[in-house]
C-alpha cells in the first residue's frame, strides 16, 4: 500500500529539494536568467561573484568586477552619491533594498538597472556578503519617460487656447488667483488689462467665421507680444476678449502698456468694412489695486469689466483706467 504523504507537505519534502537541485543546477539556473545575479564580499568588498550575463547588458566582462569601486565607477555621475550613500547605509544597518540607476556601458553608453540587494548574516548576525540581481530596466524606464513627457504635453495643451495658441482661460484663472494672492502677501499693485475686439460680430457677418478666426489669431499674435516681464502673461479670456495679468505693475506702466496693445492691433490694419476706422480695433480695460484686507479678486475683475464698458462708451479704439 503506497504511503498517503501528510498534508502540511513542506517545500523542502517536495521534489525539488535541496539534494535534487545541486550546485550546478542552480548555476545554470541563475545564469540563464535575464537577471544577473552577484555576490559582494562584505569585509573585503570585493565581487566573489557576477553572472556572465553582465557581458551581453553592459559589455564589461565578469572578470573586470572586481569591487564595489568597479560598481561605483560604472554609474551615471548624477546617481552614483546618492545610489553609493543609500547602498551602503542600507547594507550597514542590515537591511534589504533596491536601487535604480544607470549603469555605464564599455561604449559610453546608459542602461538603466534596477539593483535588488539581499543583506546575509553569519551565525552570529554579522553582515557577511551582499547577494542581489541587477535587472535591466531601460524598457521599462523609456516608457515611464515616455509617460511622462506625453502627460507633460497633455497638460501644456489643458491650459492652451485651441484657436490662437495662447494660454486658455484655465490657465488665466489660475495665474489671475496666483498674482492675487501674491499681490496681497507683498502689498504690491497688481494690473489687469481687459481687452475687446470692437465691432467683432460685423467683422465676422461681413467676413465670414474663418476670416474671423484667423483675425482672432493675428490679434492674440500681436497682443502677446507686447509686455515682456516674465511674470506678466497673456491670456484668451473667452471670445473676442483677452486679459494680461501684470503683476508687481502700477497703474501708469499698466497705461502705457494698454496704449502700445492698441497701437500694435492698429498697426496690423486688418481690414474691416464695418468699423468707423476701416480697421480692426481694440478697446481696453485697466485696472490696478494693492489688494486691502477683505478685498476680493471679483471685485477688481468687474473693475476692470466696467473699465472696458467706458472704453467703448467712449468710443471704442482706446483704453480707460482706474486706479
Ligand atoms: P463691441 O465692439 O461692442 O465689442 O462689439 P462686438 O461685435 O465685438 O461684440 P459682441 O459681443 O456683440 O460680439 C462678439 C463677437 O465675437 C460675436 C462672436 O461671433 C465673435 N466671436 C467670439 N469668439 C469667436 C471665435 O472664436 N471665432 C470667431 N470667428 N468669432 C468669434
Ligand atoms: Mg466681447
Ligand atoms: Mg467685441
Amino acid at each position: 500500500m503506497s504511503e498517503i504523504p501528510p498534508r502540511d507537505t513542506g517545500l523542502l519534502e517536495l521534489p525539488l529539494s535541496d539534494e535534487t537541485l545541486d550546485h550546478s543546477v542552480y548555476k545554470t539556473l541563475l545564469e540563464s536568467t535575464k537577471a544577473i545575479p552577484w555576490k559582494i564580499d562584505w569585509k573585503t568588498l570585493q565581487f566573489a561573484y557576477i553572472g556572465p550575463q553582465i557581458e551581453a547588458l553592459l559589455g564589461w566582462t565578469p572578470e573586470s568586477w572586481v569591487s564595489v569601486d568597479d560598481w561605483a565607477t560604472r554609474m551615471h555621475p548624477e546617481d552614483r552619491d546618492w545610489v553609493v550613500n543609500f547602498c551602503v547605509s542600507q547594507s550597514r544597518q542590515g537591511t534589504d533594498h533596491e536601487a535604480d540607476y544607470r549603469a555605464l556601458t564599455r561604449d559610453g553608453d546608459y542602461v538603466w538597472i534596477r539593483d535588488v540587494v539581499h543583506v546575509v548574516r553569519d551565525a552570529e548576525g554579522e553582515v557577511e556578503a551582499l547577494v542581489g540581481f541587477m535587472f535591466d530596466i531601460s524598457e521599462r524606464k523609456a516608457y515611464e519617460e515616455e509617460l511622462t513627457r506625453l502627460q507633460r504635453e497633455l497638460e501644456a495643451y489643458s491650459y492652451q487656447d485651441g484657436l490662437t495658441g495662447v494660454a486658455n482661460r484655465r490657465r488665466l484663472d489660475d495665474n489671475l488667483s496666483q498674482a492675487w494672492e501674491e499681490a496681497r502677501r507683498n502689498t504690491q499693485p497688481l494690473s489687469l488689462i481687459m481687452i475687446d475686439i470692437d465691432h467683432f460680430k460685423e467683422y465676422n457677418d461681413h467676413y465670414g467665421h474663418l476670416a474671423g478666426d484667423e483675425a482672432l489669431k493675428r490679434v492674440a499674435e500681436a497682443l502677446s507680444r507686447v509686455a515682456t516681464r516674465p511674470r506678466d502673461s497673456f491670456a484668451r479670456f473667452g471670445g473676442e476678449e483677452f486679459m494680461w495679468v501684470l503683476p508687481e505693475t502700477p497703474a501708469e506702466a499698466a497705461q502705457q502698456l494698454a496704449e502700445r496693445c492698441r497701437r500694435e492691433i492698429f498697426k496690423l490694419q486688418l481690414p474691416h468694412a464695418a468699423s468707423p476706422v476701416g480697421c480692426v480695433t481694440v478697446s481696453q480695460g485697466v485696472a490696478t489695486r494693492i489688494p486691502a484686507f477683505g478685498d476680493t479678486l471679483p471685485s477688481l475683475l468687474e473693475q476692470v469689466d466696467r473699465q472696458l464698458y467706458l472704453a467703448k462708451q467712449g468710443g471704442r479704439n482706446r483704453f480707460s483706467a482706474v486706479g
